[in-house]
């Protein structure tokens, strides 16, 4: 059978897709691709030009067959996202998940992804964290996840869109406390690559200020509760408890 190679492509800079995932993507069968005219446009720019196939989250379940029968008759796939590595808040754990049912060799050819890239530089601790990805869109639903997080002592990891930065600065302001410390790594490895910290209403105040810091894309880090204010939290729920007890 063929391999399935997991490649990470460029974030942002263009410099950043490594020779290694240039050679697979110039040597497999074919390239499954989140946007094919996105990934057309990156090849092209190298200067590859392999047969791209569409693999997204509507067609995946029914794409992911036919692709591990092709890997089985031993063509060799690349499978890439638009942007970062694959299953990142991208396509491709249903693939990766049946070719290696059918015992396909799965290889990763690592590289940028934006919370990591984000975390890097963040200068909170990193030793334990957890992702997040993207928070609901609907507000109640995103409030009601931060809650869940609220007494997380982990640092946390959200990635978030131009459209919706301030109203998740906001939530998490609401419901973190406001000085609670952040970071928000914005277009990393980009032109307007900016990395801001401090509290978050400060942050959140920061962002409402300037239209500029509003634009492209965005990495959210926000450090733990800290142990005391994982103590006020949980006397916070065991009020709450009481007092709905006694609502009852
Ligand atoms: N698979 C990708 C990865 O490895 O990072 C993530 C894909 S997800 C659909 C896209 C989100 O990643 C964006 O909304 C943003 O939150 C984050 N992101 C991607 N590129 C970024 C960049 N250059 N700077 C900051 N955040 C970025």
């Amino acid at each position: 059978p063929g391999t399935l190679h997991v490649v990470a492509t460029p974030i942002g800079n263009l410099g950043d897709l490594s020779p290694r995932a240039l050679e697979i993507l110039r040597t497999v069968s074919a390239i499954c691709a989140e946007d094919t005219r996105h990934t057309r446009q990156l090849l092209a720019h190298f200067g590859l030009e392999r047969p791209l196939l569409a693999l997204h989250q509507h067609n995946e379940d029914a794409q992911a067959q036919q692709l591990v029968a092709r890997l089985r008759a031993g063509d060799s796939l690349a499978l890439v996202s638009d942007a970062g590595t694959p299953l990142v808040s991208d396509p491709g754990f249903r693939l990766v998940r049946a070719a290696r049912a059918e015992g396909i060799r799965v290889s990763p050819v690592p590289g940028a992804c934006a919370a990591i890239a984000a975390l890097s530089v963040a200068g909170v601790p990193s030793d334990r964290f957890v992702f997040e990805g993207f928070l609901p869109a609907k507000a109640a639903a995103r409030r009601e996840r931060l809650g869940q997080l609220a007494s997380e002592t982990r640092t946390v990891m959200f990635y978030e869109s131009a459209h919706r930065i301030e109203e998740t600065l906001a939530d998490m302001a609401a419901v973190f406390g406001g000085a609670r410390r952040a970071v928000i790594a914005r277009e990393l490895t980009k032109l307007f690559e900016t990395v801001l910290d401090g509290e978050l209403t400060a942050l959140q105040a920061q962002v409402a200020g300037d239209p500029n810091q509003r634009k492209g894309e965005f990495v959210v880090i926000v450090e733990g509760a800290g142990e005391d204010e994982d103590a006020r939290i949980r006397e916070g729920q065991r009020l709450y408890a009481k007092l709905s007890e006694y609502l009852k």
